[in-house]
Order: C-alpha cells, then sequence, then structure tokens
C-alpha cells in the first residue's frame, strides 16, 4: 500500500509498504481523511519523542476494511473514527485516571505508525462508528476536539466567567465555540489575522482585537479576566498574557511551545491576585465526549477545514512554507 513515511527527521516520502494486517483485538481501516497536525510537523523536524522510520497522521477516519481475531461488535464495511491514544491500562498513572502520563504512553502516528497511508490498523476500543450525517471531515475532527474537551475539563470554568483567549487559528475557534457553550459571559479574542478574528465574532466572540490593539483588551477589564488563555505556543504572547488575568483568575496554557521555552513571569502576582496556573496535554479520555459534542452539533468544525490535499501533496506541504491564514489541512486519501 502507498503511504507517507519519514524515514529521518527532514525526509518524507511516498512509498510502497506492507499492508498492516490487523492481529488480536485490531482492525483496519481504510483510511478516507486525515488532519494535518502541528505534531506531523514537529516529527518531520525531529523534534518529538518518535521513532524512525514511522507513518505520521493520528487525526482520521475511514471504513473498517478487515477485522482481526477477538474483535466484537465491528464489521467491514462501517464508517469509523479512531482515539489515537494507546494507553497501558496497567501503570500507576493509567490507573489513577492520567492515561495521558502513562509510563508506556504510546499513540498511532506518534510512536507507531498512523493514518497518512491507504491502510491504518487500530485496537478496536479505540473505535467509534460515525453516524451517517457526520463527515469524514468531521470525524477527523473528532481528535483535535477531544484535546478542547479535556482544556475544558482541566479548566473547570464557572457559568458566567470572563475569558480572554490569544490564538485564533483552529484549535482557538474550537475554544471560542465551547466556551460559549460552557457559558462565559465576556468573551475576548486576539489574533494577528482579522479573517480569523471575524470568524471567532461569528461563534460567539463578544470582542475581538489585532494583537496591535492589545491594550485595548485591557480597558475591558482593567482588572484582568476570570480565564486567560493561550492557544499561541509563543513564549512573547504567553508573556503579555500573564499580564491579563485578574484577581483569583486562572491561565490555561493550552498552545505548545518549543521544549526550551522560558517566559517571565512576577511571582508576587501569582501570590497577591491568588492565581491558579494550568495546563492541558493532549486527551485524557475525552475522545468519547468530543465525539458526542459533535454528534449533537454543539460544536460546527467543518468551516475549519480551509483546504485538503493529496498524500502526494504532504512531503512539499511538511517542508513549507505554510499559509498562515489557512485553519485546518486535511488529507484526502480515499
Ligand atoms: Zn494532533
Ligand atoms: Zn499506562
Amino acid at each position: 500500500m502507498k503511504a507517507l513515511v519519514i524515514e529521518e527527521p527532514g525526509k518524507a516520502v511516498i512509498k510502497d509498504v506492507p499492508y498492516p494486517k490487523p492481529g488480536l483485538g485490531e482492525v483496519t481501516v481504510k483510511v478516507s481523511q486525515v488532519g494535518i497536525c502541528g505534531t506531523d510537523v514537529h516529527i518531520y523536524k525531529g523534534e518529538f519523542l518518535s521513532p524512525y522510520p514511522i507513518i505520521p497522521g493520528h487525526e482520521f477516519s475511514g471504513i473498517i476494511h478487515e477485522v482481526g481475531e477477538g474483535v466484537p461488535s465491528f464489521q467491514k464495511g462501517q464508517r469509523v473514527a479512531a482515539d489515537p491514544s494507546l494507553f497501558c491500562g496497567k501503570c500507576e498513572y493509567c490507573m489513577t485516571n492520567r492515561g495521558n502520563h502513562c509510563e508506556n504512553w504510546g499513540a498511532l502516528g506518534n510512536t507507531v505508525d498512523g493514518s497518512m497511508a491507504e491502510y491504518v490498523k487500530v485496537p478496536y476500543k479505540n473505535l467509534v462508528v460515525l453516524p451517517e450525517e457526520m463527515s469524514f471531515e468531521e470525524g477527523a475532527f473528532i481528535e483535535p476536539l477531544a484535546c478542547v474537551v479535556y482544556a475544558m475539563h482541566r479548566l473547570q470554568m464557572k457559568v458566567g466567567d470572563q475569558v480572554l483567549l490569544f490564538g485564533a487559528g483552529a484549535m482557538g475557534q474550537q475554544l471560542v465555540q465551547s466556551f460559549k457553550a460552557a457559558g462565559a459571559s465576556q468573551l475576548v479574542v486576539v489574533d494577528i489575522s482579522e479573517e480569523k478574528l471575524q470568524l471567532a465574532k461569528e461563534w460567539g466572540a463578544t470582542h475581538v482585537f489585532t494583537s496591535a490593539q492589545l491594550e485595548e483588551a485591557r480597558t475591558i477589564q482593567p482588572r484582568g479576566f476570570d480565564i486567560v488563555v493561550d492557544a499561541t505556543g509563543i513564549p512573547n504572547v504567553i508573556e503579555e498574557a500573564l499580564t491579563f488575568i485578574g484577581p483569583v483568575g486562572k491561565y490555561l496554557q493550552f498552545g505548545v511551545t518549543p521544549t526550551d521555552a522560558k517566559i517571565k513571569m512576577n511571582p508576587f502576582d501569582l501570590y497577591y491576585k491568588d492565581w491558579t496556573l494550568i495546563g492541558s496535554m493532549a486527551i485524557n479520555h475525552t475522545f468519547i465526549p468530543a465525539f458526542n459534542w459533535l454528534k449533537e452539533k454543539r460544536i460546527d468544525v467543518s468551516p475549519l477545514v480551509s483546504k485538503s490535499i493529496s498524500l502526494e501533496e504532504m512531503p512539499s506541504f511538511l517542508e513549507g512554507p505554510r499559509d498562515k491564514n489557512l485553519l485546518k489541512v486535511q488529507v484526502k486519501i480515499s
């Protein structure tokens, strides 16, 4: 079968590789649609803990092609999406509902071959069957939405909270919809792209500002916001964001920074203003609630797919440069 293989950092090729026959408790899925994630670019650049060679791709949907031994209740031809998480289920972290910190952590497309190929094999327990009205594009969006759902679980926001969000990319736009659904009052969004801010406004932002207008955001809440979120991963933006947290406010680091990034913050503010600082890493048993949220159309992700490319276009896409105005780009495989 045809696959995108990252043979070593900086070297991605389309090549023929063996078909992944499903083993015990596994099914092989004929891949339809795969979302491209920042992590795929990190793997390409050698900035992630992946082994090489590897087939990337962890946000995907497709059709069951072959069912292995010991798989109840799944059949060839079903339309599915899958949680890429491979938690061991046996370590201390898995046993205490912290599977995203599993001592033997793995994920499809990160530590074992993923879905940027004609076929991918998946443990059956990771699958969900897509309802007829859910497109393959939406199915490939359950995984990123599951990261947003985990962030919302971490945040525990209260109805009426005033929220400031930095970053209105594909993830930021899902956060905007989530904050609105979760009962935010004021919802202020900052980004460099006017186009993305306009979209944020359509989905419930009460005020939007370009980075150049940032000081105007301060006049809205001179004492600061109840919740401040960074969805950019840019250290300078994060330093700025911290100055907007109000008394007893919460800060969420959602954007992924370079691993060696450093920022300055004033610990007196942390003490004096009773702040809570929160991180949110990937997915932690949040794939099913994300699927349910999408199924009931509480969140609209289809306008976030800016374009679909072919598998053959992937090597040059990884190489860059990439258009900064794009939201989510997906690969259409079949
Ligand atoms: Zn991802
Ligand atoms: Zn574990």
